[in-house]
């Protein structure tokens, strides 16, 4: 029986909610563990899940310097999708959204997926052309897309603006599948399976350094003692490079912030995701009503984790530019995350030139929707000590190979932003 389940709850509430248990133990570090993850985000939780549930390795812990889930995963605007162009991409993302499409049943909580589609808008022919490239790239490799013209994106989203918008709208490319999930939800239920599987979820445990014997990882220096670990992955996000420097790799990432706002709450007027093809800027409405956006990062280098103004105001133009009747409300809520941003836009999940060391990172502003194929996929290659065919390409090694995997609008060239 679910342990959220509709009689549970009524009970509960009725008898003073005095029968709920803490969600996740909170252990003691041991002296060593087969696997540590460093990084209690997303793709730690996932991953010390998967390795739990699909390889049976259950001595993990993931060591996490604050408080689980206050890092990006909780700060971003929960989008999810697979509408990307090129084959490294499309598996990647796809294997991504399958596993969101089960995960509630998987990990038996309420991560609230809701697969209400994602519209990508056009406003020009050769916009629409590389929408239609797209579109069909996806649909040779099995995922859905459609490509909307005008009449049927205004039937979709009357509220856009239709009449003398300064970027007419051409049409869409949707993809029905796409949609969002309640990313703090994510995070409490990865973490809360991933305990029940025997997993040690260490918070307030910052990791500062590793030890490294000739070329193999022996063990990683925490704020809270040593620890050893047969083997151990970093996912640590928008930390990516400082925390690769402690085991001497310089990694092609640089970190950003990109911001979030929330308007206040008004009733149902967006039923899809809807990003704007004139400007950086995406938005939804939450189920609890606000309307959800964001636009491009803030344009230099930062590890704080709030915005600059001229970010805002940008943000706020293309708001009222695609969906004029949003200038009548107002945003209650803003903050920041801090981005890994690698320079073909494109993340890594593989093995480090260190023994047992193993690297996930360079997520750029595009990494809540991998959560579960990160996770699965970052598990497949510390327990095999290889990648899965899906995370083959998300090597370190392609900036030397000159295998750049260049998904263009999806975060290369960050300093260009
Ligand atoms: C405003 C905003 C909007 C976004 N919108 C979207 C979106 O709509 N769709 C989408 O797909 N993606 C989106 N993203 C990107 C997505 O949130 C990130 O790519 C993803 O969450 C990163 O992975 P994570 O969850 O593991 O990161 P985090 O949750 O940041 O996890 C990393 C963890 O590592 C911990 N850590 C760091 N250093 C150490 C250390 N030395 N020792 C121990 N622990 C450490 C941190 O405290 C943190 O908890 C957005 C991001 C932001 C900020």
């Amino acid at each position: 029986m679910s342990r959220y389940g509709a009689l549970r709850v009524l009970r509960e509430g009725l008898t003073g909610n005095r029968g709920w248990q803490p969600v996740w133990r909170e252990p003691q570090p041991k002296e060593s563990y087969e696997v540590v993850i460093v990084g209690g985000g997303g793709h730690g939780l996932a991953t010390a899940f998967y390795l739990a549930a699909e390889h049976g390795i259950t001595d993990v812990a993931v060591l996490e310097k604050g408080a689980l889930g206050q890092g990006n995963v909780g700060r971003n605007t929960t989008i999810i999708r697979s509408n990307y162009l090129l084959p490294a991409n499309t598996a990647f993302y796809e294997r991504s959204l399958k596993l969101w499409e089960s995960l509630e049943r998987t990990l038996d909580f309420n991560t609230m997926v809701s697969q209400r589609g994602v519209l990508n808008l056009y406003h020009s022919d050769a916009q629409r052309d590389a929408f239609a490239r797209r579109g069909n790239a996806m649909r040779l490799a099995g995922i859905d897309a459609e490509l909307l013209n005008r009449d049927e994106v205004r039937e979709l989203v009357p509220l856009l603006d239709f009449k003398d918008a300064r970027f007419p709208i051409e049409g869409g490319l949707l993809q029905r599948r796409g949609g969002t999930a309640r990313h703090d939800a994510v995070a409490w239920g990865f973490a809360r399976a991933a305990d029940q599987r025997g997993v040690d979820l260490i918070q307030d445990c910052e990791v500062t350094g590793f030890d490294i014997d000739g070329d193999r990882v022996r063990a990683v220096r925490t704020t809270r003692g040593p620890i050893r670990a047969r083997k151990v992955g970093i996912a640590v996000a928008g930390h990516t490079s400082q925390v690769a420097q402690l085991a001497g790799l310089d990694l092609p990432i640089e970190s950003h912030v990109l911001q979030a706002f929330v308007t206040e709450a008004v009733k149902p007027l967006l039923h899809h995701v809807v990003t704007f093809g004139a400007a950086h800027f995406y938005i939804s409405q939450s189920d609890k009503g606000g309307l959800v956006f964001g636009g491009d990062l803030d344009g230099w280098n930062s590890f704080a984790q709030r915005g600059n103004l001229p970010t805002m105001e940008r943000v706020m133009s293309s708001a009222v530019a695609m969906l004029p009747c949003l200038g009548r409300l107002r945003v209650v809520r803003q903050w920041g995350g801090v981005m890994d941003m690698s320079f073909d836009g494109s993340p890594f999940i593989c093995r480090t030139p260190i023994e047992g060391l193993y690297l996930n990172g360079g997520w750029c502003y595009g990494g809540f929707k991998a959560t579960p194929g990160s996770g699965w996929c970052f598990a497949h290659t510390i327990a095999k000590d290889e990648p899965h065919p899906d995370n083959a390409a998300y090597t370190i090694e392609r900036f030397r190979e000159g295998r750049l995997i260049d998904e263009s609008g999806h975060g290369p060239f960050p300093w260009a932003h």
